[in-house]
């Protein structure tokens, strides 16, 4: 994110720090750089922000000061400030907190280490708490839905030539880097993840490498791909038949299709995200194809490729909070049959006021 928008981040800044009053700690330090990014616009590979009730510092290595000050700059007045390590992060947040703050200090236990957390806590008091930037980071606002309506339009554009991309002859790998190449010239940053082309007996292997296999007529392909625009992952898998859908695949097709179709159409806000599995699940099962669907339907997207929420069969101790407006999801069920193949077909979805909009326009065979 190279430009920033201060009313987003002043919203975003404004909802973290009533999470962190409500969590009664004195300040909450945040280490994962994607919530970093997210709340400041600061997209380095290290750095910490600490936020309390009343101000956000943003706490950064010589080797980004420069940058990191002209980028607060742009920040409503006093929005968030630069705090320059001194020595170590760590003694840095230590002092910035006790001097500010106070030593009761929130840490995002999903994301910092053993060895932080003993360090920290040598001085500061230090309060585990979960999701407080993840769930504010589920809902995306305006200026966020505008890049995934652009990215998601500029990776459909390039899914549709899937079909003379996956050419007989080439090898899986080849395949990739065909797909990866188009997403470069198709303005996309850099691939949200290694691209998966999976073909013939590969593709029942649902998280398949690229291998030098060539692909041959007749063939089940998965390719699963995603790129990163203007920050922002977005998300798409289409399964072709090299030759046309034929023989036992085309059982294998239509029940996937109908799958993600009645999953979609299950998705609004107040919809559990495991009741959206349960809508492909139970399609799946009813063709006999439980067991061939072995992950869940789909993820959360934003600046990870992978964020909350999880969608997928209701597990004890993991969230499954209601979808509510702006939650940007995958839908993507599979089916994978050892000796026959593999389908999965994938679009990324918005939760609007009173449904959804498929982001992704793509026909779903090829
Ligand atoms: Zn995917
Ligand atoms: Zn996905």
């Amino acid at each position: 994110m190279n430009s920033v928008d201060g009313s987003a981040i002043t919203r975003r800044l404004a909802r973290v720090r009533q999470f962190v009053a409500d969590a009664a700690v004195d300040g909450l330090i945040v280490t994962h750089l994607p919530n970093i990014q997210y709340l400041t616009g600061f997209a380095g590979t290290a750095g910490a922000l600490l936020v309390s009730p009343s101000k956000s510092r943003l706490i950064v290595d010589s080797r980004y000061v420069t940058a990191a000050r002209a980028l607060v700059s742009a920040l409503p007045e006093g929005l968030v400030s630069i705090e320059p390590v001194v020595r170590s992060y760590d003694e840095t947040i230590v002092e910035t907190a006790l001097r500010e703050d106070g030593e009761r200090i929130g840490i995002e236990a999903a994301h910092l280490t053993v060895a932080r957390f003993n360090a920290l806590s040598a001085r500061l008091q230090l309060v585990p708490t979960e999701r407080i930037v993840e769930r504010v980071r589920m809902v995306k606002d305006a200026s966020e839905v505008a890049i995934f309506r652009e990215a998601a339009r500029r990776l459909s554009a390039i899914a549709r030539r899937l079909g003379e991309m996956a050419a007989a002859g080439l090898t899986e790998k080849e395949v990739a880097g065909r797909i990866e190449d188009a997403m470069r010239q198709g303005g996309f940053s850099r691939p949200a993840f290694d691209t998966i082309v999976a073909s013939g007996p590969n593709s029942a292997l649902p998280h398949a490498s690229p291998t030098d296999r060539a692909l041959q007529a007749g063939d089940p392909t998965v390719l699963d791909f995603g790129g990163v625009y203007s920050g922002y992952c977005v998300d798409l898998t289409r399964t072709v038949q090299l030759g046309g859908i034929s023989g036992d695949m085309a059982r294998l097709f239509a029940a996937v299709a109908e799958a993600q179709k009645a999953a979609i159409a299950a998705v609004r806000p107040g919809v559990r995200p495991s009741e959206v599995d349960g809508a492909a699940r139970g399609v799946l099962e009813r063709h006999g194809l439980g067991e061939a669907f072995g992950h869940g339907t789909g993820h959360g997207l934003g600046l990870e490729i992978h964020e909350e929420p999880r969608v997928g069969r209701p597990l004890a101790g993991l969230p499954d909070d209601p979808l509510v407006s702006g939650v940007v999801i995958t839908v993507e069920p599979g089916a994978y049959v050892p000796g026959l193949g593999g389908v999965r077909i994938e679009d990324d979805v918005l939760v609007t006021s009173d449904g959804c909009e498929v982001l992704t326009d793509v026909p779903t065979f090829l």
